[in-house]
């Protein structure tokens, strides 16, 4: 399997080749060249499979440079019970016949991108090890990412992390959840300022190329191929869960910002798996939700700040992949399309024969709002007794707008309530459950360094703590 970028600007890649690669080098994003086709016999004998043999069938077949002993060995060691507290890794809960969660939330951080994450820490780790390299990540979080990478890449060898977050600006769970690691390759930095502060050391580290190439500084970021192939393996996973036979068919609901996740689920049906509908869920920030009801694609100047955080996008980074396949895998139209979007403006595909394959491909949207998702989370506790979080409930709001007669829906849950604990007091009067292993996480001692917005003492701090 070879890789290419959108924009038709790279030389064809291996997998471990852009594994630990951000942007393509002419500013696209990495794509298989083609997805590889699994036929109903296939399915049929997938369907017996439990999660570490799924994940080893799908993946295999994008990270074909990876000697399959080793992929197997390192997939039996992401996905156990230990990490992700069942063995069932993602369990699949019915709320009624034909209506189902998807749980994605059970790993460490209790967000659907540990899935994703747990498997990078691993992949990263052996790839390393094999080039004898070392790897800087830096990272700017307001709470949920650069959490999960954290927890990813504790212990692993080769790997450093230096995680900026907004100093007093995240809940007392994520800044306990984040501080309380005390593994030596973390390095938590405590940023006096707020999130785009952060954001910005970010990227004025990594546009010092002298720095970046002498101290090996990586990212992790929503764009890397690796996370969505590992995101590709649950909806085969809960197609398996709630159906008997390969002939029927299933929709999928996808709480929404980056396009990661229901990108994910798009190269699942392009596979193969017979997926009816994706329906895109977003939140205010519905610039999504505005292309698929329009066929314009607006980025916005201004992000939103709303009850799920970890939708607030203006734009979604991995959105190209999609348009690259809608264009009919033209680079030179995605190209076009994205200098437009690269120099603030917008384009619109309503008028081209383009828009019209949205649908073919299973495309369709909505969006939710704050009243909205108290509504839901009230609605699918006093009905069914579950208790979801506001990412989840704005899924569920949009879910159920676009469910059909005889067709089984699956709503993706991407976090559990316990990290957004103010919203669900707002919606149910009661305080979330959590898991046990959890209890008095904010009492643990906490480990950071507080520092100033200023990306040269972040500097500094780098090299005093990245080893040669
Ligand atoms: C990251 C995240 C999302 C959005 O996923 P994308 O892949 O960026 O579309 C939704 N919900 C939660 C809880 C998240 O952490």
């Amino acid at each position: 399997m070879k890789y290419l970028s959108t924009r038709g600007g790279m030389p064809p890649k291996s997998f471990t080749e852009i594994l630990l690669g951000g942007l393509a080098p002419d500013g696209g994003l990495t794509i298989a060249e083609n997805y590889p086709q699994v036929t109903k016999a296939e399915l049929a004998a997938w369907r017996k499979l439990n999660y570490r043999d799924l994940a080893f069938e799908v993946i295999r077949r994008f990270a074909d440079d990876i000697p399959a002993a080793d992929l197997k060995a390192i997939l039996d060691k992401t996905y156990t019970a230990e990490v992700f507290r069942s063995d069932d890794i993602t369990p699949v809960k019915t709320l009624e016949p034909g209506l189902h969660i998807l749980g994605l939330s059970h790993g460490p951080t209790l967000a659907f991108k540990d899935v994703a994450m747990q498997l990078l820490g691993n992949l990263f780790e052996y790839v390393l090890a094999k080039e004898g390299a070392e790897l800087n990540i830096l990272g700017a979080t307001s709470g949920d990412t650069g959490s999960a990478a954290e927890y990813a890449m504790r212990g692993k060898k080769g790997i450093r992390v230096f995680m900026l977050s907004p100093k007093g600006k995240m809940s007392p769970f994520q800044t306990a959840q984040m501080y309380s690691l005390q593994d030596p390759n973390i390095f938590n930095l405590a940023v006096e300022g707020v999130f785009d502060d952060c954001q910005d050391i970010v990227k004025a580290v990594s546009n010092d190329l002298g720095f970046k190439d002498k101290y090996k500084i990586g990212t992790v970021n929503s764009i890397n191929w690796a996370r969505v192939t590992a995101q590709v393996v649950y909806y085969f996973k809960a197609y398996f869960a709630v159906t008997k036979c390969e002939d029927e068919e299933v929709s999928f609901s996808v709480p929404s910002g980056n396009f990661g996740n229901v990108c994910a689920g798009h190269i699942a049906k392009q596979m193969g798996l017979p997926i009816r509908k994706l329906i895109v869920a977003t939140n205010e920030n519905d610039v999504l939700d505005e292309f698929f009801r329009t066929g314009v694609y607006r980025p916005r100047p201004e992000t939103a700040h709303t009850s799920s955080p970890s939708m607030d996008i203006s734009k979604a980074s991995n959105f190209e992949r999609f348009v690259y396949d809608l264009v009919g895998r033209d680079p030179q139209v995605v190209k076009e399309l994205w200098q437009k979007v690269d120099a603030g403006g917008s384009f619109d595909l309503a008028q081209t024969p383009y828009f019209e394959k949205v649908a073919d491909f299973g495309f369709t949207s909505g969006s939710s709002n704050h009243g909205d998702r108290l509504t839901t989370i009230r609605r699918v506790f006093e009905s069914y007794g579950a208790m979801i979080d506001t990412h989840t409930a704005d899924g569920v709001k949009v879910g159920l707008e676009h469910r059909e007669m005889g067709i089984p829906l699956v709503c993706l849950e991407t976090a559990l309530p316990a990290k957004f604990e103010e919203t669900i007091r707002e919606a149910l009067g009661r305080e979330p459950e959590r898991p046990a292993d959890l209890a008095g996480l904010e009492q643990l001692p906490q480990r950071f360094e507080v520092v100033k917005a200023d990306a040269e003492e972040v500097k500094r701090f780098i090299v005093a703590h990245a080893g040669h």
